[in-house]
């Protein structure tokens, strides 16, 4: 089936596409194929798309995939595309800003400034969506999403819309869990930021640009950093003191230049990527005694399972 025909029910506004391939929507740029993709039209048409779903649909959000890979094997099920999708933006009376899901985090640190807002600029630097980032609790330089967040707004499976505290989620360090477990999705937040000087603000993100362009593989497709920090310690470290620099698995690479980084130099599988992802684990546990955490999300099938 080709991609972009719009198969969309009538009463729903967005774009239903159908073998979508996921290296089209993830930095890795590698992976398989997703049954379906639905890119709503806007918050009301992604609650009535959830409406219409039946129960046992394997859904999936999907940002900018700058967190994921996705098997070779492929997703069954559908996608829900928010980045272009939930793009609303504003500020609120109070000087809080009301930003959407789908929004990039650049754009929001631009926003921010524009408004002469400060504390912001750690988002430029990470190029995801508002729902990506909180649902991995992203941050970077001493910054994270979820100490910006007064609240947020998610979807349920049944299109209900719920405002919750952050008291009503597990947060930690790249972790968040609704405590009562229920399947939601985010779909906007109310984010607080001190005042400030907006020239102040873009200074800072071109220097932290400046920082990220001398330190990280940006000229390769990559996912950033693979592994969480152990407690008290560094995952590039501990990669690069077990020589692990440069070790390849097909067409999937550990950076020469950032030891956490995985690189794409050429036409690498997502196997590639999850056999290297799975070698570093051995070897820095074998050697070290420490066994690193998977930041990335790796979904889907295998390839001998494909869809
Ligand atoms: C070059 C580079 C640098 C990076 N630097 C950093 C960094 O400094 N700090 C950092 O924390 N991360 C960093 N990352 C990782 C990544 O950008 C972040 O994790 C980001 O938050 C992912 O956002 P996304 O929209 O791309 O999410 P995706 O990759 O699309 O999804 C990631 C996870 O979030 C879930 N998700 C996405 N949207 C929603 C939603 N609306 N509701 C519920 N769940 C959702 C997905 O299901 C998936 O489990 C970097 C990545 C790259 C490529």
């Amino acid at each position: 089936m080709a991609e972009s025909q719009n198969l969309a029910k009538p009463m729903l506004r967005g774009t239903m596409r159908e073998q979508v391939d996921m290296r089209k929507h993830t930095s890795w740029r590698a992976g398989g194929v997703a049954e379906r993709m639905y890119q709503p039209a806007d918050m009301e048409d992604l609650r009535a798309f959830l409406r219409s779903m039946p129960v046992d649909e394997p859904l999936y959000a999907v940002g900018l995939g700058s967190n994921l890979l996705v098997r070779d094997g492929g997703l069954r099920g559908t996608v829900l595309l928010m980045h272009s999708a939930l793009n609303g933006m504003h500020l609120e009376y109070d000087g809080s800003v009301y930003v959407e899901a789908g929004v990039p985090g650049a754009k929001l640190a631009r926003f921010a400034a524009l408004h002469d807002l400060s504390g912001a600029e750690f988002f430029a630097g990470i190029p995801g969506t508002i729902g990506g980032m909180l649902a991995m609790n992203a941050g970077c330089y001493g910054s994270e999403t979820w100490g910006k967040v007064l609240r947020v707004v998610t979807v349920d499976r049944q299109g209900e819309v719920h405002v919750r505290a952050a008291a009503d989620y597990e947060i930690d360090y790249r972790h968040v869990v609704l405590r009562e477990g229920s399947e939601e999705w985010f779909a906007a937040a109310w984010l607080a930021f001190a005042r400030g000087k907006g020239a102040i603000a873009r200074d800072e993100i071109k220097a932290l640009l400046r920082k990220r362009i001398a330190s990280q593989p940006l000229n390769l497709p990559n996912a950033g950093s693979v592994f969480r920090n152990p407690p008290g310690s560094h995952a590039a470290r501990l990669i690069e003191q077990c020589g692990l620099k440069g070790k390849r698995i097909g067409d999937a690479q550990v950076s020469e230049k950032h030891a956490n980084f995985i690189v794409n130099v050429g036409n690498a599988s997502a196997a590639d990527i999850e056999q290297l992802i799975n070698e570093v684990q051995r070897v820095v546990e074998q050697r070290t005694g420490v066994r690193l955490q998977c930041e990335v999300r790796i979904i889907g099938e295998h390839q001998q399972d494909t869809v």
